[in-house]
């Protein structure tokens, strides 16, 4: 007798915060033309000043897309879309270091809060993997070599002590009830739809409305540079292949101080240093270096960033020389 079965159903993956820079990325990705094709997205986002409808354009006429505007601070909701997907990849934060020197109860609030909401509902649903997206902030500041993700939390801002709340708090769940949790740690993201707050969007635009850009300090803070697409590509590496209950750095391989990467974006954009740079008051607690170790996910996971630093940063100023509708909007809004 021959058995009929039926074809697999596709993975329900709820991804928070799928509205903004890297979730939406993702989201694009899974949903594009080379992603997997075996997965159904539902986006949970709150549509706070850094989330935008229009990132998600591309799919939202794809079958496999559904979009809800919600907190996911809110219980009641998070239980019911928990209820009705398999898997979660959480990108949902308040994510920009300086608003949390201004002010830290809202990143307190979303980060460590919503993170505990979404983590007990999966729990409680029977989430079969739970992907939390981190950062290399959470390691704190280093002068020489890199972190591997077995060194201690010492974050120093409010936004990177309530990151490292929500990964320890994420971690918890899979020692205390064996949750699948995964956590990625990555560093600095650059590439198209970033909101114009953060240092590569700022600057760029900045020197395409002929404004001066705002140096921090000495400009001698080194960040890693990882592009957008090795990022996703990364996380969907950790999604698919990771081991329950462990973490992955992920980063670029481009290290450059603040006054490196300031250079390369005048030059990208036509720009000289004497009439479009101003040395600003140092950002409070600004940590001096960050860098990780990737040998885990390298080696583990097959993961290599892909894209050619100059290459992928001639991309992004292109890209917003040619979507001035996209970013001059958010840039009047938030004031920058
Ligand atoms: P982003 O600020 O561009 O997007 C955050 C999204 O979360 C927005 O769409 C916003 O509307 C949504 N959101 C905020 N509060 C919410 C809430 N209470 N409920 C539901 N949705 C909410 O951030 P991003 O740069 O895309 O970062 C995504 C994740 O990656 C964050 O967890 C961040 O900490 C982490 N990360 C980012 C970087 C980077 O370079 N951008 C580096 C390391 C880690």
């Amino acid at each position: 007798m021959t058995t009929l079965s039926s074809p697999a159903r596709p993975a329900r993956i709820l991804v928070t915060g799928g509205a903004g820079f890297i979730g939406s990325h993702y989201v694009r990705s899974l949903l594009g033309p080379q992603g997997p094709g075996d997965v159904a997205i539902t986006v949970l986002d709150k549509l706070t000043y850094a989330g935008n409808p229009a990132n998600l354009d591309e799919v939202r006429d794809h079958p496999g897309f559904a979009f809800v505007q919600g907190d996911i601070c809110d219980p009641a909701l998070v239980a019911k879309l928990m209820a009705e997907h398999d898997e979660v990849v959480h990108f949902a934060a308040e994510s920009h270091v300086d608003r949390s020197i201004d002010g830290g109860a809202e990143f307190v609030r979303t980060n460590v809060v919503g993170t505990h909401t979404l983590i007990d509902a999966a729990h409680r649903a029977g989430i079969r993997t739970f992907v939390h997206i981190s950062t290399d902030e959470v390691y704190g500041s280093i002068d020489e070599g890199s972190w591997p993700e077995t060194h201690p939390l010492q974050p120093n801002s409010p936004y990177s002590s309530a990151k490292a709340s929500s990964d320890l708090i994420a971690l918890s769940y899979h020692r205390t009830h064996g949750l699948d949790v995964r956590v990625t740690r990555c560093s600095n993201n650059y590439g198209h739809h970033h909101f114009p707050e953060k240092v590569i969007p700022l600057f760029i635009t900045n020197l395409l409305d002929g404004r001066k850009v705002p140096l921090y300090g000495d400009g001698g803070n080194v960040r890693d540079w990882l592009h957008i697409d090795d990022h996703v590509q990364g996380i969907d590496l950790v999604r698919t292949k990771g081991r329950p209950g462990e973490v992955y750095n992920i980063g670029g391989g481009t290290e450059l101080s603040n006054k490196e990467l300031t250079g390369l974006l005048l030059e990208a954009c036509g720009a000289d240093w004497d009439t479009s740079v101003e040395y600003v008051a140092d950002r409070k607690g600004h940590d001096r270096r960050y860098s990780v170790d990737c040998t885990k996910i390298r080696t583990e996971l097959g993961y290599e960033p892909r894209k050619d630093f100059a290459a992928g940063l001639a991309e992004t100023v292109a890209w917003y020389r040619g979507n001035r509708d996209w970013w001059e909007p958010l840039k009047e809004r938030a004031a920058l």
